[in-house]
């Protein structure tokens, strides 16, 4: 705004009532917009802030194309906007997991590459850390791989505590950052996918529950989902159009459990009885545990009998007991490649199917049912092993069950 010259006289400001109409329909457009579907991105903005649009106005017919030009324009500046209202007021941007390195609410490093991978938290230098859920299961929790690699997906969570995530982060990579504060995570996975050439994929998505205070110290938490599903699809438009998938509902009822926690939260506040933030955070990690044994909860139901890893393991008639046995006397047509998680497959009798890494780690073994079996071939999810990597994985077989602890005795040459 420039102010009038005094130099000049000043000459009566023409005012157009139209114009001024325009203005405030656009200024009422873009506040609702800002505050569709529940957004709370105005309390994250400054009361003033400028959209910049383009007029292309032809004088002598209505050119629909101009007018959806402009719409497009307005409504993708106010998506920025409340991008930029919600991270500033949440301390995160939906859908990713902040870097401390980066300083950014979402950069190069805040989203896993596939929709296999979840969030195993910061590196000492604050860079989020994904990994394939296969190789987190075979380190951290074993018993649950039966989950992914069995004859069915069965959805499953672990949880991970916000000082775990955090661990090892370099104090001076977190001082003086804004970012809310990640209570915890639920890693899930296992949910069944339904991709375009009807072949089933399993996602993998990490929930992560963030903390936040407002202007009166009570604290805020919100869930952040994140998930990098195979294109063309997209998390929220999975959400929001197939409300009965597995994950549909499981999101939307530990949505609805986080919403509970927040109300009694709020509640005792508003009665001026304040619980302690330790509290609070105690409240929201036994919704947490909830979520998880929500999948567990939900599969049992359908899976009485091999609910429970310690009866299986303990199960001498478990398939994994004769893995070595099988892989022995394994022929070359037994030992196939899994396509969709890139492991090897094993079949041995009865049913028995034992899967590997490609460099020979035990990942499980599982009973399938014939038609499972058959299945997988047909569709080419499992296909003949190629020579040279049936070589090596027998070499790698060999090398870790023969001299466990030497592997570095053996050198290879080719
Ligand atoms: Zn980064």
């Amino acid at each position: 705004m420039s102010k009038p010259n005094k130099n000049r006289p000043k000459k009566p400001e023409h005012r157009s009532r139209a114009a001024e109409e325009i203005h405030k329909s656009i200024q009422g457009l873009v506040r609702s917009l800002l505050q569709l579907r529940g957004s709370e991105a105005m309390g994250g903005l400054p009361d003033e802030i400028e959209v910049n649009l383009r007029f292309p106005i032809h004088l002598s017919q209505n050119i629909h194309k101009n007018s959806r030009a402009f719409a497009r324009s307005l409504v993708q500046q106010v998506e920025a906007l409340r991008i930029e209202g919600e991270t500033e007021l949440y301390g995160h941007r939906s859908g990713h997991a902040h870097c401390y390195w980066c300083h950014q609410p979402s950069c190069e490093h805040s989203t896993p590459e596939d929709g296999h991978s979840i969030f195993s938290g910061w590196s000492p230098t604050g860079i989020p850390v994904w990994k394939n859920i296969t190789t987190f299961l075979l380190s951290e929790e074993p018993e649950l791989l039966d989950h992914l690699h069995g004859d069915q997906l069965k959805p499953m969570a672990v949880v991970v505590s916000g000082d775990a995530l955090l661990g090892d982060v370099l104090q001076e990579y977190i001082e003086g950052t804004t970012f809310a504060h990640p209570v915890g995570c639920l890693l899930a996975g296992g949910f069944p996918l339904l991709r375009g050439d009807r072949e089933m994929d399993h996602l993998a998505i990490t929930a992560m529950l963030l903390e936040t205070m407002t202007a009166r110290g009570i604290p805020k938490y919100r869930w952040n989902f994140i998930s990098t599903p195979p294109a063309p699809l997209h998390l929220p438009t999975m959400l929001g159009q197939e409300e009965n998938t597995p994950l549909a509902r499981w999101i939307s009822a530990i949505r609805s459990m986080l919403i509970g926690a927040q109300e009694a939260i709020e509640s005792r506040a508003r009665e001026g009885k304040r619980m302690p933030l330790k509290e609070s955070r105690k409240l929201v990690l036994s919704v947490m545990n909830e979520a998880q044994s929500l999948l567990g909860t939900l599969q049992r139901r359908h899976d009485r009998r091999t609910r429970h890893a310690d009866m299986r393991v303990a199960d001498p008639d478990r398939p994994t007991s004769a893995a070595s046995s099988d892989v022995l006397a394994s022929k070359r047509g037994d030992t196939l490649v899994d396509r969709r998680e890139s492991t090897i497959i094993v079949r041995g009798p009865h049913g028995r199917i034992h899967v590997f890494t490609r460099n020979g780690i035990h990942v499980t073994s599982v009973r399938y049912s014939p038609e499972a079996i058959l299945n997988r071939i047909q569709r080419r999810r499992w296909t003949p092993i190629e020579d040279h990597d049936f070589m090596t994985f027998k070499e790698e077989i060999m090398r870790r069950w023969n001299a466990p602890g030497s592997a570095q005795d053996k050198e290879e040459s080719s």
